[in-house]
């Protein structure tokens, strides 16, 4: 069923076209109106009237001539089209556009633009890449945009190699050079194209291509934590531990909001490069980090692995205690209550042990509902991270829910 704002906003700009497109025939060749125009144009009125919409549409845009005056009309009944949803009628009135011998080259692009969107939003992303491709070669005035799209559909079909061509051209172009925040949110981009292909590369084992991709991600933006996250990681695998401890602080430094991702190969590579004094340093990094950030998830990492360590230290018992206590003192959360149980357990009686489980097991249960990240961009939610939002596909959104840190 479609609404009465629609029905009006339809008749209003049907009846803007109509009205120029008249005027505009009238002082072409007041002689040659043609009948069929009026008549057409009443049946729509009918269908209209009758709450037939969808045929009024189709009325309408046949009744109506196209001209220069009347395109913008056809235009923006296409674009109404596709926002309510019905691509199949857009993607009609744009094909009809098209068929009109009058339609000049500039108007034929603008047309190519819209048709593309439409097959967009059907999923046609071929057929719309080819009209795009055709646009961005032939129509100075309208490359930049359709550089845009082309852009969506090739991060949309995970074609790296593709998105960073465009991207790139789209930095380079006269535009964006004079917009600093959109050539940077291009440029982050590009780097989450040359992320996306060293993690392609590492999965096939191809560790120096993955490197080859991941300084072209850092070229590109030097404070990215993915590209950093990625080094470190290499580093670590290749034995370059004293590299990995480097790059990965720094991108701490840099990206506190999201020390737990970086930590587990932090670690990993501090306990390499010392495994004596390595451990005491990755520990009070961690403390001072979370004093200015906290995080909750970080400091229980460095619980658990002190809790490791007592097994053949028993002093680091007291030590996973002392630090959880503290930590809590300031900022309670859920997950901490939920290991400070854990921590207490093996010290009560067994009834009271038993009480204490079944409490634990509601901490838990309200635990597993929590979802960690959220987009700050459209507020979608999720248990982990996605460097793209899937809801709003805007890159390096999502972050660690606030809530669930203070909760
Ligand atoms: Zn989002």
């Amino acid at each position: 069923m479609v609404d009465v704002a629609f029905i009006a906003l339809v008749t209003v700009a049907i009846a803007i076209g109509y009205v120029l497109g008249r005027r505009s025939l009238k002082k072409r060749d007041a002689d040659s109106f043609p009948l069929s125009f009026d008549k057409t144009y009443f049946q729509g009125l009918n269908f209209l009237l009758n709450e037939q919409p969808d045929k009024a549409v189709d009325a309408f845009v046949e009744s109506l001539d196209v001209n220069t005056n009347t395109l913008e009309t056809h235009l923006a009944l296409g674009k109404l089209m596709r926002k309510q949803g019905q691509v199949d009628r857009a993607i009609r009135i744009h094909q009809n556009l098209l068929a009109r011998p009058q339609l000049d080259i500039a108007h034929q692009h603008q047309v190519h633009l819209e048709l593309a969107r439409d097959f967009m939003a059907a999923g046609l992303l071929d057929r719309a890449e080819m009209l795009l491709k055709e646009v961005i070669a032939e129509s100075s005035a309208l490359r930049g945009i359709a550089q845009r799209y082309l852009l969506d559909i090739f991060q949309d079909e995970r074609e790296w190699s593709d998105a960073i061509q465009v991207a790139e051209a789209l930095v380079s172009s006269r535009y964006i050079k004079s917009a600093p925040d959109k050539r940077r949110s291009l440029t982050q981009m590009i780097s989450h194209f040359y992320c996306e292909l060293a993690e392609e590369s590492s999965h096939k084992n191809d560790t120096a291509m993955a490197r080859k991709h991941l300084d072209k991600a850092m070229i590109s933006d030097k404070t990215s934590i993915r590209a950093a996250l990625l080094i470190g990681a290499l580093e670590n695998q290749d034995g370059r531990h004293k590299q990995a401890v480097k790059v990965l602080s720094r991108a701490v430094a840099q990206n506190p909001s999201l020390m737990s991702e970086c930590l587990p190969e932090l670690y990993k590579a501090y306990i390499a490069v010392d495994p004596v004094g390595g451990f005491n340093q990755v520990l009070s990094f961690v403390e001072s980090q979370v004093a200015q950030h906290p995080s909750i998830t970080a400091l229980l990492f460095m619980v658990d692995q002190l809790l490791i360590r007592a097994e053949s230290e028993p002093s680091r018992q007291q030590q996973a205690h002392d630090l959880l206590s503290r930590y809590l003192r300031d900022r309670p959360s859920l997950a901490g209550l939920n290991k400070v149980i854990t921590l207490q357990i093996p010290r009560l009686s067994p009834d009271i042990a038993n009480d204490v489980i079944s409490l634990q097991s509601l901490v838990q249960r309200l635990l597993e509902k929590r979802l960690n990240y959220q987009c700050t961009s459209c507020g979608f939610t999720g248990r982990q991270l996605h460097w793209r939002c899937p809801s709003c596909k805007s890159w390096d959104q999502m972050e660690h829910v606030k809530a669930v840190e203070a909760n």
